[in-house]
């Protein structure tokens, strides 16, 4: 067993900069770390909306969120609004929030299930202070001891100018950063990487290597054979078309996913500029027809012509193989529908810090590394292939296609047990919370045939007071907050 003190990650996108920047705060003086990219290559260039745990990332890095706002360009992120995925016209929102407050043993859905079974028609949505923020474009931190009072937010941001300023940090902490293109890569007698070989014979050794390289994973695949889960007949998007475009005059402190009628569109609002994306299958449109439905679909004017990206949805099957580990579009691709990507980079990096073999390579902890990581994209894929399947279009086959497919049986089960009655229990782990299923479920057009019979341990006239007093409570900050952009403008003149 070697030990580890020499750390070569290969690539500078999201995924390199965020490993470089976590692994060296965290680890310090006991590593070294030397990052190579090569500018010849670049970086995916897109990837802006993000969820919660971000903001963890960035106070264990020691960032000042106003700097960071202003740097990286960012708005702030309440909630995704998805338009025509249950039906074409409508649309539900997915807060990172949660509507009113659970009681112990009962979650508050089955209250209003109840209050909605006696005729009260007040959406679940209107509960939720995420929602009624993001509907009135409303943003200021709250910080309230009531949990009932939380409004969780994240940021959609300019990926190239997030990993430059990570860059910025990691240089300061003395990562080594290597302009170069790797054209070969050498092999212990054991099939261990010994080193990176770079363009001009310079050669990078190291004791572990973090592949980063993106859709290529030029060390865990192409050198390794590390091999790939492909789960595209679950998820058979497998293009997508990007552009930014002009800003709007009110900032959406929210991303929007439109759905098309065999794939769908983001737009997230940044200081500067919107992003724009389709997400396709190329089987249902030529990259001009997507192209024209974008563009089509642009509410601003386009800032640069659309540029395509080809993936295959699924997971690298070792994300850590020998003595290299996986991060970023190298490890696997879930589309963007609920902005996990970034995310995974950085639970990635946080369990590889869990499990750093110090003093060498072990099977056993490599082993736990690929059973959660598989874990973890397992439950995420779940997620999004809900959005699909439970759908009521019948506009075009593709979503017909989608209703029949037949799913995950983990998903399978947890649809089932939510229409009979509501119930919802969050997997060990899982990124998502009840909340976030139950809005989705429902959203999507689920709605439980009974709830928990806790609900009708209250009277009539006791259960409608609650939901009153609830309701009240979470309206109450909305008329002291600032709008998002007078949040922003305040914020980043500082
Ligand atoms: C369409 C789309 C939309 C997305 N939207 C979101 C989103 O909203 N939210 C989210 O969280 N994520 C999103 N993502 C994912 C996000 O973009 C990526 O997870 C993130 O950018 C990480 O990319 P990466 O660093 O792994 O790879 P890349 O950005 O591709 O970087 C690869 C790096 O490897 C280097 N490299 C490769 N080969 C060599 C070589 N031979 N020599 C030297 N250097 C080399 C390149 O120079 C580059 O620096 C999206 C992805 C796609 C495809």
């Amino acid at each position: 067993m070697q030990t580890v003190r020499k750390v070569v990650i290969l690539g500078g996108g999201t995924s390199g900069w965020i490993a470089a920047a976590l692994l060296k705060k965290v680890l310090g003086a006991t590593i070294d770390i030397v990052l190579v990219e090569s500018d010849s290559i670049g970086t995916i260039g897109v990837g802006e909306a993000t969820i919660p745990p971000i903001r963890l990332l960035n106070s264990v890095l020691g960032i000042n969120e106003a700097e960071f706002l202003r740097e990286t360009k960012a708005t702030i992120k309440l909630a995704i609004k998805f338009d025509n995925w249950r039906v074409p016209g409508e649309g539900y929102f997915h807060t990172f929030g949660a509507p009113g407050k659970s009681l112990a043993f009962c979650q508050f859905h089955h209250l209003w299930k109840r209050a909605r079974q006696l005729g009260d028609t007040t959406s679940l949505w209107e509960y939720d202070l995420n929602y009624l923020c993001a509907r009135d474009g409303k943003f200021a931190p709250i910080t309230a001891k009531d949990t009932i009072l939380e409004l969780p937010y994240a940021f959609h941001f300019d990926a190239g100018l997030y990993a430059q300023y990570l860059r910025k940090l990691s240089e300061q902490w003395g990562v080594q950063r290597i302009e170069g293109l790797v054209n070969d890569v050498m092999q212990h007698p054991n099939g261990d990487i010994k080193n990176l070989v770079l363009d001009g014979g310079r050669e990078v050794s190291g004791d572990l290597f973090i592949d980063c390289s993106g859709f290529r994973g030029l060390l865990i695949q192409q050198k390794l054979g590390a091999g790939y889960d492909d789960w595209s007949h679950w998820l058979p998007c497998d293009r997508a078309v990007a552009v930014p475009s002009e800003r709007f005059d009110k900032t959406l402190p929210y991303t929007r996913a439109i759905a098309h009628s065999a794939g769908w569109q983001w737009r997230i609002p940044l200081q500067h500029r919107n992003g724009n994306g389709l997400v396709y299958s190329s089987s249902h449109y030529t990259e001009q027809q997507a192209a024209d439905l974008l563009l089509g679909n642009l509410d601003s004017k386009a800032l640069a012509d659309p540029k395509f990206i080809q993936f295959k949805t699924g997971r690298r099957r070792k994300q850590w193989h020998r003595n290299v580990v996986s991060v970023g579009l190298s490890s696997g691709f879930l589309e963007p529908l609920e902005s996990t990507s970034i995310h995974l980079i950085q639970s990635a990096v946080v369990r590889l810090l869990q499990l750093f073999p110090h003093q060498g390579i072990v099977s056993s902890q490599v082993a736990e590394y690929n059973r959660q990581s598989q874990l973890e994209f397992e439950q995420i894929r779940d997620f999004i292939i809900l959005h699909y399947h439970v759908n009521q279009r019948t506009d075009s086959q593709f979503w017909r296609d989608m209703q029949q497919m037949t799913v995950p049986d983990s998903l399978q089960r947890k649809i089932q047990i939510f229409a009979a009655n509501g119930s919802l229990f969050r997997e060990q782990n899982d990124l998502f919370l009840e909340s976030s299923w139950l809005q989705v479920m429902m959203g999507q057009g689920i709605m439980p045939k009974d709830y928990h019979p806790i609900a009708n341990s209250f009277t009539e006239q006791k259960l409608k007071e609650m939901l009153a007093q609830f309701r009240a409570i979470k309206q109450q900050p909305l008329s002291k907050l600032p709008s998002h952009d007078e949040f922003l403008q305040k914020v980043c003149a500082q």
